[in-house]
């Protein structure tokens, strides 16, 4: 079942491993129910991600039964639970994707110092056979296995190296090198990746290796871009960048930066990136939880400009300020913010596609008024810009009557 993810075999293809309804969802306030959980795998589906973590089968009943439910009622992608090394989360997952023949487990055991002793109390001797063990009995039951060295980042890498050519041997498919606490910088993301592939590529061709960065130093994204330009070919991401503490790498994000640094990166995607506003604005609605306006990519300030001197660049090429198109992500277009640094150009042609085209004294009656109103209230929409223009174009009006009487 190694071959079921599309373009798996090109070597310049990134598996998209979406974890917005694992990761993402055990943090605090976006818990969903099976149902919403249902619609967002739906959206993901349609956005075209690659293998969708559902859930952990083991973590409660309720958490089954949503992985249960969403495996089964969606097609298209790999469907994935987590799992604890140990028999019973094993089959726990294998309970709720046993009618899914895309599936895969996802089996995590810490590996550092500190959760070696303080999670387990075991040697990394111990810990090692029971990655081994785990892996081997999930053999009997998946095709397709990824295993997690939780902690990675803080493993001694010998060490990281040993148990994950080991889990390797016994069957996994997948290893994931995760920063499960956001506490690295490119440039070691990019010499551990390095390392471990070239250690394990030679013995395991086949063998993907993924990347799971948290955000807590604000990292995640570069982290996942260093760690894919080091051989990773897999990356674990969520919408909106949810997941545990400051969340996960943001999906929209790090497929934008390969698309639009494809210069750089030379690498591609299953994903329609022009859904991505709506999947962001469905997750946004299923958890009532905001999306910042400054947000990159699907933020509403992503693709909207209030300066003068920038809207009227924009206007003139939009490569002036801008890298994306608006529409490549699900936008109408750009978005033009009228306020006190907005330009006559930006109010002139905002006026003409409201019905009134501007000219001369008629357009500095306008944007004097404008200005005026600006500074009171911020934000001017299009019903104030109409009021605007009528109490102007009336006030220009009487000038003009004025003028003709006393000539
Ligand atoms: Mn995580």
């Amino acid at each position: 079942m190694h071959g079921v993810i599309p373009g798996q075999r090109d070597p310049n293809r990134v598996i998209v491993f979406d974890t917005t309804l694992r990761d993402g969802e055990q943090a605090p306030g976006f818990s969903m129910s099976a149902e919403a959980k249902l619609e967002m795998a739906r959206a993901l589906r349609d956005l075209g991600v690659d293998i969708i973590e559902a859930g952990f089968a083991a973590a409660s009943p309720g958490d089954e039964e949503a992985v249960r439910i969403v495996s089964g009622e969606v097609e298209g992608p790999v469907f994935c639970s987590l799992s604890r090394a140990t028999e019973s989360d094993i089959i726990a997952a294998h309970r709720a994707l046993s009618h899914n023949r895309r599936r895969r487990i996802h089996i995590f055991l810490g590996t550092s110092p500190i959760h070696r002793k303080a999670k387990f109390n075991m040697t990394a001797d111990e810990v090692l056979a029971q990655a081994i063990r785990s892996v081997e009995f999930a053999r009997e039951l998946f095709d397709d296995i990824e295993f997690s060295a939780e902690d990675a980042i803080r493993t001694e890498p010998e060490y990281l190296g040993d148990v994950l050519e080991a889990v390797a041997a016994a069957g996994a498919t997948t290893l994931n090198i995760p920063d499960t606490v956001g506490y690295a910088t490119p440039a070691e993301i990019h010499a551990l990746f390095a390392s471990i592939h070239r250690r394990i590529a030679p013995r395991f061709p086949e063998i993907i290796l993924s990347a799971h960065c948290h955000d807590d130093l604000g990292m995640a994204v570069a982290n996942t871009l260093s760690a894919v330009q080091a051989g990773a070919r897999q990356v674990e991401v969520a919408i909106n960048g949810i997941g545990e503490r400051a969340g996960n790498c943001a999906l929209e994000e790090v497929v934008m930066a390969l698309r639009t640094r494809a210069d750089q990166f030379g690498l591609t995607t299953g994903v329609d990136t022009t859904k991505l506003v709506s999947t962001s604005r469905l997750l946004s609605a299923l958890t009532e939880s905001h999306v910042p306006r400054n947000k990159a990519i699907v933020g509403v300030n992503a693709f909207a400009h209030e300066a003068g001197i920038h809207q009227h660049g924009v206007l003139v090429d939009a490569r002036t300020y801008e890298i994306m198109l608006p529409q490549d992500v699900g936008f109408d277009g750009t978005s033009f913010v009228l306020g006190k640094h907005s330009g006559r150009h930006a109010v002139a042609k905002r006026a003409a596609v409201l019905g009134h085209e501007l000219h001369g004294n008629a357009l500095n009656v306008v944007f004097r008024g404008f200005k005026q109103r600006a500074d009171e209230i911020g934000e001017i929409d299009d019903a104030e810009l109409l009021a605007i223009i009528r109490a102007a174009l009336e006030e220009h009006a009487e000038e003009g009557d004025r003028r003709v009487a006393v000539s």
